[in-house]
C-alpha cells in the first residue's frame, strides 16, 4: 500500500455555511442483537410495494438506458387528474424534500427571510441555509404551530413560509379556520407551504385541505410526497400543487432529471392503486389509536397525531428511553433533551415499543 500522504497545510475552501451542519444522520436502524429488530425512526410505510406497485418498477426497470422525461409528463398528468387541478399547477420533484430545496433555490435572495414553527420539519433549516436564507424560528406553542407568533414574525423581507401539518415530530394539525386567518395576513408576495407529507393518515375534520386552500390563494402551494403512505419512500418522488407561477418556479429550479424512469412509473401505479393502498393507510391509522390509547392508559402525555408516529416529550430523559428502545430492538428518532418520535409501524413492532414504554420508569 502506498504511504499516506501528509495531510497539507490548506484544504479546498468550502462555503462557511457548511460548518454549521452536522453529518447527515440517518434514521437508525435498529441495533438489538436478539429478536427481528424494528426501524420506528424514518415514518416510513411497514408495507413493502404492492404486486401491481412491483411489477411497474421491473417494468420501468428495463428502459434504465434512456433518461427519465424530465417533464414527467405522464405522472404529472396523472396527479393533475386525481386532485381535479391543470397539469400546470402541478411539479415534481425527488422526494418533497427535493420541491422544499427548489422552492427556498427559488425565493432565496440575499437576506430573504424563511419562517417556520419549531421544532419541525429538519429539511427546513438546513435546506434554507444552503440556499442562503435566513431562517426565523417560531417557537410552537403546547406541541403545535403557534399561527399568531408567525404572523407578528412576517417582515418585509419573509419570502416563505412552511406550515407543515401535520408537524413532524410532534404530529398535530394546524386548524383549518386559523390557518385561513393566517393566510389572509400573509403579504401577497410571501409564498406559503402546506408541508402535507402525512396528509392520508389525517381523520380529525378540523384539518385542512391544502389542495383546496391553494385554489383561491395565489400564494399558497401545496407539498405532498409518496413516501411515507404509499411506501415509496426508498424512490424519492414528491410533488407540489400550487397556482401556475409557483409551480413553475419549481419546475424552473429542479435538478434535471431528478425523477428517475423508475419512480415515475411507481408514482403512477400507486395513483392508480390507492383505494389498495389506502386499506393500508386505515390499518396505520387504527395501530396509531390502539398505541396512544394504550400510551395514554399507562399515564404518558401523548399530543394528539394525525400522522403515522407519536411524540414522547421526554426532555431531559429523551436519550435515555430511546437507549432503551434500542435495547429492545426497536430504533426510534430521538432529539435529544427535547422528545422521541416514534413511528407507527407493524403491529408486533408496536407491542414492543408498548412493553419500553410500560417498563420505563417515571413516565413523561
Ligand atoms: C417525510 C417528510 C417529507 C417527505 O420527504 P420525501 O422527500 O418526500 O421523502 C416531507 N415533509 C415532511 C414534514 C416529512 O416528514
Amino acid at each position: 500500500m502506498p504511504e499516506q500522504s501528509p495531510q497539507p497545510a490548506v484544504t479546498p475552501r468550502f462555503r462557511p455555511v457548511l460548518d454549521r451542519f452536522a453529518p447527515y444522520k440517518p434514521g437508525k436502524k435498529p441495533s438489538a442483537q436478539d429478536g427481528p429488530g424494528y426501524k420506528l425512526s424514518s415514518n416510513e410505510s411497514p408495507y413493502g410495494p404492492l404486486p401491481s406497485v412491483a411489477a411497474a418498477i421491473a417494468a420501468a426497470a428495463g428502459s434504465a438506458n434512456r433518461y427519465p422525461d424530465n417533464n414527467a409528463v405522464e405522472l404529472t398528468e396523472a396527479i393533475a387528474a386525481r386532485h381535479g387541478v391543470p397539469a400546470a399547477h402541478v411539479a415534481v420533484g425527488c422526494g418533497s424534500v427535493g420541491l422544499v430545496q427548489q422552492l427556498l433555490e427559488a425565493v432565496c435572495d440575499p437576506g430573504a427571510e424563511v419562517l417556520y414553527a419549531w421544532r419541525s420539519f429538519e429539511a427546513y433549516p438546513y435546506l434554507a441555509d444552503l440556499a442562503g436564507g435566513t431562517s426565523v424560528r417560531v417557537p410552537l406553542r403546547g406541541e403545535g404551530h403557534d399561527l399568531d407568533a408567525m404572523a407578528a414574525a412576517i417582515t418585509p423581507a419573509t419570502r416563505l413560509i412552511f406550515v407543515c401539518t401535520p408537524n413532524n415530530p410532534t404530529g398535530t394539525i394546524v386548524d383549518r379556520g386559523e390557518l385561513g386567518r393566517f393566510l389572509d395576513q400573509v403579504p401577497a408576495d410571501c409564498l406559503v407551504v402546506l408541508d402535507e407529507a402525512y396528509v392520508q393518515y389525517v381523520r380529525d375534520p378540523a384539518a385542512p385541505d391544502g389542495v383546496e386552500m391553494y385554489r383561491d390563494r395565489p400564494n399558497v402551494a401545496v407539498l405532498r410526497t409518496f413516501s411515507k403512505a404509499y411506501g415509496l419512500a426508498g424512490l424519492r418522488v414528491g410533488y407540489l400543487i400550487g397556482p401556475e407561477p409557483v409551480a413553475a418556479a419549481a419546475r424552473k429550479t429542479m435538478l434535471t432529471f431528478t425523477v428517475s424512469t423508475v419512480a415515475q412509473a411507481a408514482a403512477i401505479a400507486s395513483l392508480a392503486a390507492e383505494s389498495e393502498l389506502m386499506e393500508r393507510v386505515d390499518a396505520v391509522v387504527a395501530e396509531r389509536q390502539r398505541v396512544r390509547d394504550a400510551l395514554l392508559a399507562m399515564g404518558w402525555a401523548v399530543p394528539p397525531t394525525e400522522a403515522n408516529f407519536v411524540w414522547l416529550r421526554l426532555g431531559a430523559d429523551t436519550v435515555n428511553f430511546a437507549a432503551a428502545c434500542d435495547r429492545a430492538g426497536i430504533s426510534t428518532r430521538p432529539f435529544a433533551d427535547e422528545g422521541v418520535r416514534v413511528s407507527i409501524g407493524e403491529v408486533a413492532a408496536n407491542d414492543v415499543f408498548l412493553e419500553v414504554a410500560q417498563a420505563y420508569p417515571g413516565r413523561a
